[in-house]
């Protein structure tokens, strides 16, 4: 058992550390859980982040988060590299589990991120950075000029093929239905478009090439018939999952499963439980507004705390 801290931070992306270099710099000594695999989140796993203000050559995702980490720990914050396992949000002070270890803070802030979700075919993983993406605002600039393919049929996909007809010569959405989940305004608006074209019942079997993407196995699910696609691109967009499975039961879901908060404010249903970054967020999905709301978390606690004395 410990003492009880001011706060403890669940996760290290962008949301995770801003809320950290916050919190410490406001002299709340936070103790800090980055989880034991992916400390660092989503952008561990990219190459050049173009859109984060402040770099104009841009940086390596890697290289941000680690640049993140340094200045949360330059203020005092304390990581520990585990996954917590357990929380008791509604106790006082709050429980926080690592396996058998209970750490006990006056206020949590939760930004533990969603994960895209992903075909799970060879090749996909293989080429992430270089040719497969699940965010067309982060790397549709890469593709400029380029063919490319679309995962999906639902309101995502629609968005994500639409955005991408502003770089690429042509976007072909694979479905593996003959018709959309999206909206009609969503599906209207994709048919419209004279750069995309729908392979309709069909599934992306491998991700195809050599250092790069040049093209994806597709397999029709009707006939059986079996075909190769020569692309650049795969943008793979069948939706996300917020990492909420530890606070079920505990705090509110919206409608989407994501955590619910008072917007704008980061507060839960509980007072002293704040979210922000991705596991909220299903709107933007950025580093930069998983950043911002991180923020606005340890904004929020620090007045909470205040308000406790
Ligand atoms: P995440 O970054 O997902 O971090 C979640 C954190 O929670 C992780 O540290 C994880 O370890 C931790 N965690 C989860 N469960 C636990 C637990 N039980 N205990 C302890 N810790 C836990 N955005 C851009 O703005 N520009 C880009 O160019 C860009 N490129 C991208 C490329 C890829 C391949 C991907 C996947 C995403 C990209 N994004 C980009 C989106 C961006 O990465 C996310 O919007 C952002 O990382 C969300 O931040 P977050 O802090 O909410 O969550």
């Amino acid at each position: 058992m410990s003492d009880v801290r001011n706060v403890i931070i669940i996760g290290t992306g962008p949301a995770g550390y801003t809320a950290a270099i916050y919190a410490a710099r406001a002299s709340l000594d936070p103790l800090v859980f980055e989880g034991s695999i992916t400390a660092g989140g989503a952008l561990m796993n990219t190459t050049e982040v173009d859109n984060f203000p402040g770099f104009p050559d841009g940086i390596m995702g890697p290289d941000l988060m680690d640049n993140m980490r340094k200045q949360a720990e330059r203020f005092g914050a304390e990581l520990v590299a585990d996954d917590v396992t357990e929380v008791d949000l509604a106790a006082d002070p709050k429980v926080v589990k690592v396996g058998d270890e209970t750490h006990l803070a006056k206020s949590v802030i939760i930004a533990t991120g969603s994960g895209y979700r992903e075909l799970g075919v060879p090749g996909e993983k293989e080429f992430s950075g270089r040719g497969t993406s699940w965010c067309a605002t982060c790397d549709g600039f890469f593709f400029r000029d380029k063919d490319i393919v679309v995962v999906g049929g639902g309101d995502t996909a629609m968005e994500e093929a639409t955005f991408l007809t502003r770089f690429a010569k042509s976007v072909t959405i694979v479905h593996r239905r003959d018709e959309l989940r999206a909206s009609k305004i969503m599906q209207q608006r994709a048919f419209d478009n004279e750069k995309i074209r729908f392979i309709w019942n069909s599934e992306i079997t491998e991700v195809l090439g050599e250092d790069k993407v040049n093209g994806v196995r597709l397999r029709d699910r009707v006939t059986g018939h079996e075909s190769t696609l020569d692309v650049e691109g795969v943008f793979v967009a069948i939706g996300h999952d917020p990492r909420v499975e530890l606070f079920k039961g505990q705090l509110d879901l919206d409608s989407e499963g994501y955590l619910a908060v008072e917007a704008p404010t980061t507060r839960t249903r509980l007072p002293g439980v704040f979210a922000c970054g991705d596991v909220v967020d299903h709107t933007y999905r950025q580093a930069i507004t998983a950043a911002g709301t991180g923020c606005s978390a340890a904004m929020d606690t620090e007045k909470y705390l205040e308000s406790l004395n």
